[in-house]
């Protein structure tokens, strides 16, 4: 005996369960403060909590996924591994409340140099990465150097004190390798940014 499915209109309600297959859904209006909640507690897990940039988890995401793009398509990629020069020096001269400043600032200068289809993360304690989807080699050096610029050339107030700040860079660029991995991008990024450090600090290697 065959039973035959047939379609239905149901109006689903706030709060309603929804199941399809093994997954199961539940149905929040815009103004639920349920669905505001959760919105919340997702911000908070890929958000940095002190410079308010995306954090290192939302960033291997992001590199993931945007790499299989380049992978499928052909079609470059870059990244840039930012790195605060002698950091430890601003900490020991300032505080650690100059240091939490430095990272703040630095932060939200850079970012204004990100596009949207960009991403600037915090990837560890004093060190950020810019993912560039559609980015070849030379548009990510014109990039490393509009940061470096925008750090360095104005310098940094904290409690009235001015102090300037470089950073180093390692830019790389894949033209949609197959199979590169975002661990192997990344290595590659910080071999670069190692030679920037060794070169003398405040510049990008590629
Ligand atoms: P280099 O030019 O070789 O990068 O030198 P550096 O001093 O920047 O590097 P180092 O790795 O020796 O020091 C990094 C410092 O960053 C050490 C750590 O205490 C500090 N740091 C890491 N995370 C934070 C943070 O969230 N706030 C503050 N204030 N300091 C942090
Ligand atoms: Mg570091
Ligand atoms: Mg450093």
């Amino acid at each position: 005996m065959s039973t035959t499915c047939r379609p239905r209109c149901i109006k689903l309600k706030d709060g309603d369960y929804l199941r399809v297959g093994n997954c199961i859904y539940r149905f929040l209006t815009g103004g639920n403060v349920e669905a505001e909640y959760h919105e919340e507690i997702y911000r908070l897990t890929i958000i940095d909590g002190l410079t308010e940039i995306h954090n290192k988890r939302y960033l291997m995401e992001f590199l993931d996924r945007e790499l299989a793009r380049s992978s499928r398509h052909n079609r470059p990629l870059s990244l840039i591994l930012i790195d605060i020069d002698r950091f430890k020096t601003i900490n020991d001269q300032y505080g650690h409340l100059g240091g939490d400043f430095t990272l703040r600032e630095l932060a939200t200068r850079v970012k204004g140099n990100v596009r949207k289809e960009e991403l600037l993360a915090r990837y560890g304690g004093e060190e950020f990465a810019a993912v560039l989807p559609e980015t070849t080699q030379e548009g990510a050096l014109i990039v490393a150097d509009r940061i470096l610029k925008v750090v360095n050339q104005t310098p940094f107030q904290f409690e009235e004190k001015l102090f300037s700040v470089t950073v180093s860079a390692g830019v790389v660029t894949t033209q949609g390798e197959p199979d590169i991995t975002s661990a192997e991008l990344i290595r590659r990024a910080d071999e670069k940014l190692y030679q920037a450090k060794e070169n003398g600090r405040n510049r990008y290697c590629n």
